[in-house]
């Protein structure tokens, strides 16, 4: 990797970030605050948060095996995403590199800092090439994002890719495990001594069933996290989405059992998939979602949605024509969903 020093924007590596009163002040010995002109009634929410999430990330650090200090955590791991741009990215000057199809909102933080975005398609495995996204690159690009269990295709990338992608690629690799909690694969968040130019994302809008809270969590060196926490809004992760993370990380079998079941409905789902007359091919997944391709993914889709049933029409990604993407949803769910399939084919046959 090339020192994070010269990947760094100048205007960040130079950056005096703004310093707040808890920032200022971080003792706990004091009980009068007048240092940050909250409102001293309407406890307990009348306290600005912790800046840097500490509770919490002590908590996340004995579940994840990070350390602290390598972890971020943002509203959503959106935040994550766009602060990859805004710590590395000059706009108008530099470009990253991500494999397509995959999460949509690589794209757009990319257009929003006015950075451009170079696509690699993905084999007719759904698989990336190292060589190919090195080819891609150069001497402007900053970061490249890759996503396992990818999105919208389910597959988790191939490891040794991956590991080839780290080794030889100067810049900054971004790997999204937002749904690494419903795979069999081995995170890359342990390997971040190895490989300083990393950044593994996870969140707590999947697996651990918090979407509504907006939190994310990106793993990276210390050096990295500094640099995001220097230049993040001071308190962006609110009181009440930290102590909702706290209950949630007292209940790690909840989720536990969460994954089983979904994995479980998963296969079930599928085997069911596999037999309706109007899918064409079910990929392996190791999301909690399947991709599907159908007969006719429009008119599926528009006919599920007037019995209520909301899927995603993938049809117009890359590599995913006729593509519906299906959350695995609770066994009720998914037998409405499979019901709903089955009628759509014979109001089909009806027709004709
Ligand atoms: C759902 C999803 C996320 C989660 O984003 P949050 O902002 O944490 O809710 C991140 N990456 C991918 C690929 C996703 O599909």
């Amino acid at each position: 990797m090339i020192s994070l020093e010269k990947l760094l924007r100048p205007n960040i590596r130079q950056l005096k970030p703004y310093s707040s009163a808890r920032d200022e002040y971080k003792g706990v010995e004091a009980h009068v605050f007048l240092d940050a002109n909250e409102n001293p009634f309407n406890a307990p929410i009348n306290r600005y948060p912790d800046p840097l999430q500490l509770q919490l990330k002590q908590k996340l650090s004995v579940i994840k095996g990070v350390r602290p200090a390598c972890i971020f955590m943002g509203n959503g791991s959106d935040e994550a995403i766009d602060l990859v741009y805004r710590a590395f990215c000059r706009p108008g000057v530099d470009n990253v590199v991500a494999i397509d199809p995959s999460y949509g909102m690589y794209q757009v933080c990319a257009d929003i800092n006015d950075v451009a975005y170079r696509k690699v398609l993905l084999d007719e495995n759904f698989q990336f090439h190292a060589d190919d996204l090195l080819k891609a690159a150069d001497g402007n690009t900053k970061a490249i994002f890759l996503c396992s269990p990818n999105n919208p295709t389910g597959n988790s990338l191939c490891e040794v890719e991956i590991e080839k992608l780290l080794r030889q690629f100067e810049g900054i690799v971004v790997i999204d495990e937002a749904y690494f909690d419903f795979s069999n694969h081995a995170t890359f968040s342990h390997r971040l001594d190895e490989y300083p130019n990393l950044i593994v994302l996870q969140t707590f809008s999947k697996a651990w069933g918090c979407a509504a809270i907006r939190l994310g969590m990106a793993f990276a060196s210390e050096e990295i996290i500094a640099v995001f926490n220097k230049i993040k809004y001071p308190y962006n992760v609110n009181q009440l989405t930290q102590q909702e993370a706290l209950k949630a990380l007292e209940h790690v079998d909840a989720v536990k059992e969460w994954v089983r079941i979904l994995k479980a409905e998963r296969s079930r789902l599928m085997d069911a998939l596999r037999e309706l007359s109007v899918t064409e091919k079910v990929f392996e997944t190791d999301a909690n979602f399947v991709l599907v391709r159908v007969t006719d993914a429009v008119a599926i889709y528009n006919y599920l949605v007037g019995r209520g049933i909301i899927v995603r029409n993938r049809h117009r990604v890359s590599l995913c024509a006729q593509c519906l993407r299906i959350t695995v949803g609770t066994p009720e769910e998914n037998d409405e969903l499979l019901e709903a399939m089955k009628a759509y084919h014979e109001t089909e046959t009806i027709n004709q």
